[in-house]
């Protein structure tokens, strides 16, 4: 058992630790990343807030691992943040009308035709695009190409310029040849006004769209925010469709957006080809904008500045052969925070394999813990005051008997003899990231 012990507590020297100090660094360093990656600086603020909170309660500031813990906090925080799981995406009905809007460039024709080849493809339905932009002949032409390209068909009138009645005349059109779902393609223009937002939202009041999808640059960071919650007013949006993100976007427009209108992101396009559309996992925006930021190093960077204070103190101790029940008592209910201690000492380096078929009983060390908790203060700091009498004490206090506390104070001293060895050792028994 001592070994086993050993082990484990080694691990827990050469941890760094995340500590109240620096923690507020390790937040700051965090919202610094989120603001890089174009998240918006209040929802960056209120978002660290969060973290911070979750991770004190979690007590990151004391985990064996703080780093990765810290990290998976950010992680869950952010995937929540931006919806937990993939959204739903609704093409039931006969036919499915999916209303397509956002500013002009925004990537609304691409997106349409690449929707139209997933629901194709991988839906197995029959779509029917339809060209509602009368201000471009050119975006006809456009929508045109693509439907051919994708093989589906498309509804367009060259000569009507009341975009409502083409979506409508489009929806009867579905109804004929047995489409059973219509995308809509819109009209956009370079900033948000009156008269498009009227456009849109009188189209949508016809057709009664099963979703509307709000398309929108992942380029334009900061803007894309505005620009959301102006459509989303106006048209109450079912989702938003990120495009443009093969550029060196960040992918902070996702979580603004989300966290401002509360609107499931359903989809995010990564290219011009018809190919490149993907539906929405909030997890892996989480990674991209944490790899963006780079949290992963800064929360790695603030666990080695760790708390040196404490680990000297308790190195100096091992030194003068002072450890004592307190300090093993300590070490101990950290090793117990991390739960499970096979799988626990099985991530150090080394060890995992030599563990392998070791059973390691988890109740042992609960013996251990009442054990040192039945002594007193006193006792605890003085190891060698524990005559028969105390011990009698103990083994009653703990519900142990006496050849068991024998035992452990046994091992207790064979530990100690242990560690005074290693002190003596040509490299002076230095822990794994001991400084001296
Ligand atoms: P619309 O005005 O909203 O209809 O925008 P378009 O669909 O015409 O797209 C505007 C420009 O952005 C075109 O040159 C598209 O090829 C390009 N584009 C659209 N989506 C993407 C995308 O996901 N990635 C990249 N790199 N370019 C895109
Ligand atoms: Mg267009």
């Amino acid at each position: 058992l001592s070994e086993k012990l050993e082990s484990a507590f080694k691990n827990l020297k050469g941890e760094a630790r995340i500590n109240d100090l620096n923690i507020a660094n390790t937040v700051k360093d965090i919202r610094r990343a989120l603001i890089d990656a174009d998240v918006n600086f209040k929802i960056a603020k209120e978002f660290t807030d969060k973290v911070k909170d979750k991770a004190v309660g979690e007590k990151v500031i004391n985990a064996i691992s703080p780093g990765q813990l810290m990290v998976k906090i950010v992680q869950d925080e952010l995937t929540e943040l931006m919806g937990g799981s993939e959204a739903a995406f609704n093409v039931t009905g006969n036919p499915a009308v999916i209303l397509i809007a956002g500013l002009q460039g925004s990537g609304k024709t691409t997106f349409t035709g690449k929707l139209a080849s997933y629901l194709k493809t991988k839906k197995n339905k029959s779509p029917l695009l339809v060209a509602a932009d009368v201000y471009r002949p050119a975006a006809i032409d456009q929508l045109t190409v693509l439907a051919g390209q994708v093989g589906v068909d498309i509804y367009s009138e060259r000569e009507n310029t009341d975009p409502v009645s083409i979506a409508q005349n489009a929806i009867k059109e579905a109804k004929a040849k047995n489409k059973n779902v219509v995308i809509i393609d819109t009209a956009g223009r370079l900033a948000v006004d009156e008269a498009m937002m009227t456009e849109v939202a009188n189209i949508k009041q016809a057709v009664s769209p099963t979703e509307i999808l709000f398309v929108v640059d992942s380029m334009t960071g900061q803007d894309a925010v505005n620009t959301a919650k102006a459509f989303n007013d106006r048209l109450d949006f079912t989702g938003v469709v990120l495009t443009k993100l093969d550029g060196d976007t960040r992918g902070g427009a996702a979580l603004s957006i989300k966290y401002t209108v509360n609107k499931p992101i359903k989809f995010v396009s990564s290219g011009e080809k018809m190919d490149t559309l993907d539906v929405f996992y909030p997890d892996r925006m989480a990674q991209r904008i944490l790899g963006m930021g780079d949290i992963t190093t800064l929360v790695e960077k603030a666990q080695a500045q760790y708390d040196e204070a404490e680990a000297k103190k308790l190195e100096k101790k091992i030194r003068k052969n002072q450890f004592d029940f307190q300090d093993f008592l300590d070490q101990l209910q950290q090793i117990k925070k991390m739960g499970n201690l096979k799988d626990l000492m099985g991530m150090i380096p080394g060890v995992g394999k030599a563990i392998k078929d070791v059973d390691i009983n988890d109740d042992a060390f609960k013996g251990i813990e009442a054990m040192i908790k039945s002594m007193t203060p006193y006792e605890r700091s003085n190891p060698d005051v524990l005559n028969q009498e105390r011990r009698m004490r103990i083994a009653k206090g703990s519900g142990k008997d006496m050849a068991e506390v024998n035992a452990f104070m046994k091992q207790f001293e064979q530990m100690k003899q242990m560690m005074k060895m290693m002190n003596n050792m040509p490299m002076g028994g230095r822990f794994p990231g001991m400084k001296r």
